[in-house]
Parts: C-alpha cells; structure tokens; sequence
C-alpha cells in the first residue's frame, strides 16, 4: 500500500466531485451568459485540482497569490491567469510577468504595472474593483471615472473589465440593487469612453441566490466562484446548491489516545496553551479520544464530525474529542467535513498530506 493510503492526518481530495461541480456550476451559470473564473486559492493553487477545472470548461483561474500561479504555470495548466488580490507594489514585475490580469484599485500601482509590463515588451490587462458596501478592496464609484481617464493612456495596460467583490469582509448581500448599480456603473463608463468592456465581474459565490431570483442580469457576465465549486454551497446562508457534492474534501485523522476520564479538568485552573482560561461543561465520566491532528494542521473550529462525537477542544497537535456512544480505539480512523477555513488551513499546511481519488 503506498504510504499516503495509510498515513494521518490527510485530505481526501474526489477530483471527480470537483469536476461534477465545475461543469454544473458552468452549465447553469452560463444559461444566462454568465462565465465563470475558478477560484483557486482556497486550494493553494493546486495544480491536479485547477487541471480539472480546466477540463471541465473554466478557461480563466484566479489566485490572491503569485506563487499559487507560478505554480499552476509550471505544472502546464492551459488557462488564462487572473490575479484578484490587488497588487503587492513591490510585486509588479511578478505579477506582469506570471499573470494575465489582475484586479486594481489604486493608480499608484497600475502605473507601476504599466512601467513593468513596458520593461518586459508585454501587455498586462486590468479589471477595476468598484466599491459597494462590503469595504474590502474598491475604488470609490465616484473616482471610477477619472482612474479610467488615466489609465487608458497608460503604456503597457489594457483595461478590459470592472469587478466587485461583495460578502467577504462586511458580509455585504450582493442583491438586485448593488447588481443593477453595477450595470449602471459599467453602461455610464462604456459611454463616456466609448468602450465595450470584455468583462463584468459582479461577484463571488455569494451572488448565487441574487443569480437565481433575477430576472435581468443586466450587464454582468463573469463571477468568480471558488467556495461554491469546492464545497457546493453558496455563501450568504451556506445553503447547499441543488445537485452539487458538498463533501469532495474529507479530512482523515487517527485515534492516538483514548480512555475514560472526567469531562473537567482537575486542580488550579489557569491559561491554556493558547492564553485562553478554558471553562468546561460536566459531562462526568466520558471517553475522551486525543485525534493526532490540531491547530497547526487546521482550523478546527470548521471541522465536523462524519460520526456522533463532540470536538471538546484542541491544542496545536490534539483534538479532544467526546467519543460519546462510539467505542473509539486507538488507531481508529476518524473523518470530518470541512468548511472553507478548515479546507484553506489544511491545504495550506505542509503536516496534511494530499491524497487524490
Ligand atoms: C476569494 C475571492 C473570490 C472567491 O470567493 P468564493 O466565496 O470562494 O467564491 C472571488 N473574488 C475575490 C476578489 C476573492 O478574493
């Protein structure tokens, strides 16, 4: 058996799963004239994961980091690549260099953008985040205008769309007014500059519920979808979106200690490892079972349990867990679903090995 089948902690990674999701999501959103960038820094950039998306129809990914892309790029994915995190300054010559597009926001940066993209005799493409409500990245509506006024003259640059991001940082609905506003933003642009924008990115995959309930879609025709893609779910409520796998990542861990003990600890209660002074419920007398898995490899609090246990806590190495009605032995197999920040942290750490089915 090859090590990866046998060893803890690891995520199981369905690409099959991911795929099903990609073409879904592609058909439907498309039925409106709606394309899809996939999103893949919850993933790290992984390169098996983003050659799916692209064999089910995305043509662009996108990555808040430079590394994820140079990394897809060297394994040979054939897409488009997007860069959404606004630029790092110091950045610009990576970014022009490794990405196709980005999303900006200061001016300060495309210029810096422009003189990298001239230096290296190539054409960098810009999309301008607008500013709705969510107060994460944007310009200002009111400042769109005169940054497009400056950078179309810019050497180097070509500016192909306008974007908003909405629901991440202010938890901001994406609903049929900011939608709407959008449009008017991007119709107003079009005229004064007389330019037809090859995209309108209008959201995230929190635009989900706002996609179905529309009756105009108005001038938006992208949106860049990441966590709907990979957990099946939209993103204002967490609601499973009809006929998607909501469970293609499974986290695997491993029983490594378990015995009867009481439910509170006993002696002088002080700070835990973490400076938090802990406080427990009663349960008397309970299997406790230690996961060899913790807060180094990901976040636990976005773990779920696929049996009837309770997390009670963890350290960064220890899960405890409530092993409740379950004889839990040490070297059972225990497995979790994982919502985004439990997906993003055990992607991310180097202490979770991958394993592809
Ligand atoms: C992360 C991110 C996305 C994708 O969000 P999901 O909720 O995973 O679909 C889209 N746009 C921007 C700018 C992002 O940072």
């Amino acid at each position: 058996m090859n090590v990866s089948d046998i060893v803890t902690p690891r995520i199981e990674i369905d690409l099959g799963k991911i795929a099903h999701n990609a073409k879904t999501l592609n058909k439907l959103y498309g039925s409106k004239g709606i394309s899809i960038t996939g999103v893949t820094k919850v993933v790290c950039g992984d390169p098996k994961i983003a050659d799916v998306l692209v064999k089910s129809g995305i043509s662009i990914l996108a990555d808040s980091r430079i590394d994820n892309i140079w990394k897809m790029r060297k394994a040979g994915i054939q897409a488009q690549f997007l860069l959404q995190r606004t630029p790092i300054p110091s950045q610009t010559e990576l970014v022009v260099r490794y990405t196709d597009v980005s999303l900006n926001t200061e001016l300060s940066v495309i210029k810096g953008l422009s003189r990298s993209a001239v230096k290296q005799g190539i054409t960098h493409k810009i999309i301008l985040m607008v500013e709705l409500g969510d107060l994460r990245e944007g310009l200002l509506p009111s400042d769109l205008e005169n940054t497009v006024k400056e950078i179309i003259i810019l050497k180097g640059i070509e500016f192909i769309g306008v974007g908003t991001n909405l629901a991440c940082f202010g938890g901001i609905e994406p609903d049929e007014e900011k939608m709407e506003y959008l449009s008017t933003i991007v119709k107003n642009i079009e005229e004064k500059f007389g330019l037809t924008l090859e995209f309108v990115s209008g959201g995230n995959s929190a635009n989900y519920s706002w996609f179905i309930s529309t009756k105009d879609i108005g001038k938006i025709n992208n949106l860049r979808l990441g966590e709907s893609i990979f957990l099946g779910c939209e993103t204002l409520y967490r609601k499973h979106i009809p006929n998607l796998f909501t469970d293609a990542f499974t986290l695997i861990t491993e029983v490594i200690e378990s015995k009867i003990k009481p439910s509170v600890p006993y002696g002088n209660v002080h700070q835990d490892a973490f400076g938090n002074t802990p406080k427990f419920q009663d349960r008397g007398q309970i299997r406790r079972a230690i996961l060899g898995v913790g807060l180094q490899d990901v976040l636990v609090s976005g773990l779920t349990p696929m049996l009837d246990i309770d997390i009670l806590g963890a350290s960064s190495d220890h899960i405890i867990v409530d092993a409740k009605q379950i004889e839990l032995n040490v070297g059972n197999g225990v497995s979790f679903n994982l919502n985004y920040g439990a997906l993003l942290s055990s992607m991310t750490s180097p202490y979770v090995i991958k394993k592809y089915k």
